[in-house]
């Protein structure tokens, strides 16, 4: 793959995991743009700053260094040289990033350095929640993933099981549920699919199925 895949959807649709294996498949680079959200956040808690305080989360997403590495089956995020790539994962992080992706000049800021990333790779697979529409609108193929609240809670679920996080279904769906009402009303880029997005529905789709279903798009 020489060009841009951009990947967009609400969580649980399974779009890590996908993007990563079909990234890797490709022999292309990977952007996972939600871990610099998440890793701008991790700064604003580690700062002790309200994440609603807009002035003061934009002074710290300014500051702040981060870096991606891109490799899909090394993916890093070092936030001030760092490893962050667990941290941003958890609950605190989780519960904090939607107003903190809310803002504009924190998308600004990060936005900036996705279309660097995308610039320097030769073939890249990049996931988000406005990939096709913001970051990459000449993608060479927009994909939009969408599943059930309750298929979307159940994987959110035993990812974190796995992770080794307590969770229940319940109070997963419930923040699940939260964070796509905020993501996708908020003022600034709100999640959507792009006009010319393939939307591509994994409720009984597992992992292989889902990026199966993706390759045949990128042969098209
Ligand atoms: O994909 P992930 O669940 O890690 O994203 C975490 C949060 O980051 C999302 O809920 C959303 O608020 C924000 N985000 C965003 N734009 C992106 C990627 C993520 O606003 N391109």
């Amino acid at each position: 793959l020489r060009g841009v895949v951009a990947l967009d959807g609400p969580s649980g649709t399974g779009k890590s995991s996908v993007a990563r294996r079909l990234a890797a498949i490709l022999g292309a680079r990977y952007l996972d743009t939600g871990a610099m959200y998440r890793a701008v956040t991790l700064a604003v808690l580690r700062a002790g700053v309200d994440p609603l305080d807009t002035e003061r989360v934009i002074s710290i997403a300014r500051a702040c260094r981060l870096e991606l590495g891109t490799d899909p089956q090394h993916a890093t995020t070092t936030l001030d040289g760092q490893d962050v790539g667990t941290e941003i994962r958890g609950a605190d992080v989780t519960l904090a990033v939607s107003p903190v992706s809310a803002v504009r000049e924190v998308r600004e800021l990060l936005v900036a350095e996705q279309r660097r990333i995308i610039a320097e790779a030769d073939g890249i697979v990049v996931e988000g929640r406005d990939i096709g529409t913001v970051v990459s609108p000449d993608a060479d193929l927009k994909v939009y993933l969408t599943a059930s609240a309750e298929a979307r809670a159940q994987r959110r679920t035993r990812q974190d099981t796995a992770a080794g996080r307590v969770v229940t279904v319940d109070a997963t769906l419930a923040d699940v549920q939260r964070r796509d009402t905020y993501d996708s009303t908020r003022a600034v880029s709100p999640l959507r699919p792009a006009d010319d997005a393939v939307e591509v529905d994994t409720t009984s789709l597992d992992l292989v199925g889902t990026v199966d279903a993706l390759l045949d798009l990128v042969d098209e």
